[in-house]
């Protein structure tokens, strides 16, 4: 394998080039017409600084930079709703689990009241720096313009606003929050909250200065968001003021929401409510919301509940869902159905939440999953995926300018080449795209008009350091798990390869 180094002087000249007429000449490209997305083949987009100026068949004039997108596909960059942005080791936690956590690798890993102070091997800062890189360079290379993060990764959210400059990335992002961890009884190994609401309040008030301090950062591309990280370890006063200092400074709020068995029960259990009652009763399922997974819905056969009105509530009250389905499937846990929720009228976006955060295998398998689980091939359908990747994805966001590559949208495009052996005949661009390419045929991806993957690479950002400096993250969050297990297992014990090593 192959690594570019040494770009940064390069890359210089192209971004001050690109922030003049841009044209990527040629392609065919998903244009906004008539209030939806169309093919406009042998075309070109006519970039003007931030934002898209034309889209034409005619000459498009000088340029002071061109892209030739001849034989490609010209796409409005994705819009990745839940992200957990940094290196993590979830997929550490497949084949392995206990049968009393519902499923959930998230309470496999946590750690006991006799535990939880235990903190691991500490970060340099240079890992933490790259730890906080490496899933920007990773969206943007699958095809990815704008992700909302949910939940300050890295520890650091002041450097998580530089390193979104550095990436060229478009984030919304602020420190997540809440009353509540998830602890095991250090005995038992039972389940247990452990609250501390003063730590819940004094991280919002953190949150709501960092959104003061860094909205709009990097030409606009950081913009702040609100996180009450999960729904059972937030109060409802922690949730009410969030919902209404999300009204006043203008940002969305995101909350992981019936993303769980136990979570589903516990909220049944303190509030005689599903989780999707409790927020409604809240107020908070408003079109600024975007519910993180929403998987343990009334009905869902793992709820032991019959069909209620939580899918009418969500589409009522106007929130979106963030559908993660890579992590859950991992887990034998599936939304029921990703085209139940369509049809009942909720605003469905994706969001890839662990890695690996491949874009398309994330649509792909969502499209496989709904048509599984409804047995009905009509389940799912490509033009319904490409929208909820695109144009859904922006404006859960409040964004009409993301998700379309319309005169006046900002400048978040992909380019694709789809002459591929393994694509196939290239007879219907779309399906082509979300069937059978991978985030590698991604060549060209560019946001507020300017050039960040060029030729498959990121223009700025080496990618050989993170992949070196990613191994000594993974490494120390590994050990990290293995300190605060409540029995005092080995990383071994708690992690045994899947082949045994001779
Ligand atoms: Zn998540």
């Amino acid at each position: 394998m192959q690594y570019r180094f040494g770009l940064r002087s390069r890359v210089v000249i192209e971004w001050v080039a690109s922030m003049g007429r841009t044209v990527i000449q040629g392609g065919d490209v998903v244009v906004w017409h008539e209030g939806g997305h169309a093919l406009m083949p042998g075309a070109h987009v006519v970039i003007e600084d931030d934002r898209v100026a034309a889209v034409t068949r005619a000459d498009p004039g000088p340029a002071d930079t061109v892209i030739d997108a001849g034989g490609k596909l010209v796409s409005p960059g994705f819009v990745n709703c839940h992200v957990h942005a940094g290196i993590d080791t979830q997929v550490l936690m497949t084949d392995k689990g206990a049968p009393g956590y519902y499923n959930s690798g998230m309470l496999f890993a946590s750690a006991s009241t006799a535990t939880m102070a235990n903190s691991g091997p500490a970060w340099t800062d240079e890992e933490r720096r790259a730890a906080g890189l490496y899933p920007q360079v990773e969206l943007l290379k699958s095809g990815v313009t704008t992700f909302l993060e949910i939940g300050g990764a890295i520890g650091d959210m002041e450097l998580f606003g530089d390193l979104v400059g550095e990436s060229g990335i478009r984030c919304y992002a602020g420190p997540g929050y809440e009353d509540a961890t998830w602890v095991l009884d250090p005995d038992s190994g039972a389940f247990r909250y452990h609250w501390d609401e003063t730590a819940g309040r004094a991280g919002f008030e953190r949150a709501l200065a960092f959104i003061e301090a860094r909205d709009g950062d990097h030409d606009g591309r950081l913009r702040g968001a609100l996180i009450p990280a999960r729904l059972d370890n937030c109060t409802s006063e922690l949730l009410r003021d969030s919902q209404a200092a999300a009204e006043t400074l203008d940002v969305p709020i995101s909350v992981h929401a019936a993303q769980a068995g136990f979570e589903f029960h516990e909220l049944l259990r303190r509030t005689g409510r599903t989780p999707i009652q409790h927020l409604h009763d809240l107020g908070l399922l408003t079109p600024r919301m975007i519910l993180g997974h929403c998987i343990y819905t009334s009905g869902h056969r793992m709820t032991a509940m019959p069909p209620g009105d939580d899918l009418a509530l969500i589409a009522t009250g106007g929130a979106a869902v963030a559908h993660s389905v890579s992590v859950f499937a991992r887990r034998g846990i599936a939304m029921e159905s990703f085209q139940r929720y369509l049809d009942a009228g909720i605003r469905m976006t994706f969001g890839t939440d662990t890695l690996p955060r491949d874009f398309l295998q994330e649509i792909r398998l969502g499209a496989y999953i709904a048509k599984i689980v409804t047995g009905d091939w009509a389940a799912a359908h490509t033009r319904d995926l490409y929208y909820t990747a695109t144009v859904a994805g922006a404006d859960a966001l409040g964004r009409a300018d993301l998700g379309r590559i319309a005169p006046g949208s900002k400048a978040d495009i992909f380019i694709a080449d789809l002459r591929k052996l393994h694509v196939g005949p290239v007879i219907d661009p779309i399906l082509a795209l979300i069937h059978e390419a991978s985030a590698a045929d991604i060549d060209t991806v560019l946001v507020n008009g300017r050039i960040v993957i060029e030729d498959g690479w990121h223009t700025s950002i080496n990618e050989a350091w993170l992949l070196d400096i990613g191994e000594r993250v993974g490494a120390k969050q590994r050990a990290t798990i293995a300190a605060r297990n409540w029995q005092g297992k080995s990383e071994d014990e708690i992690f045994p390869q899947t082949l045994p090593r001779i």
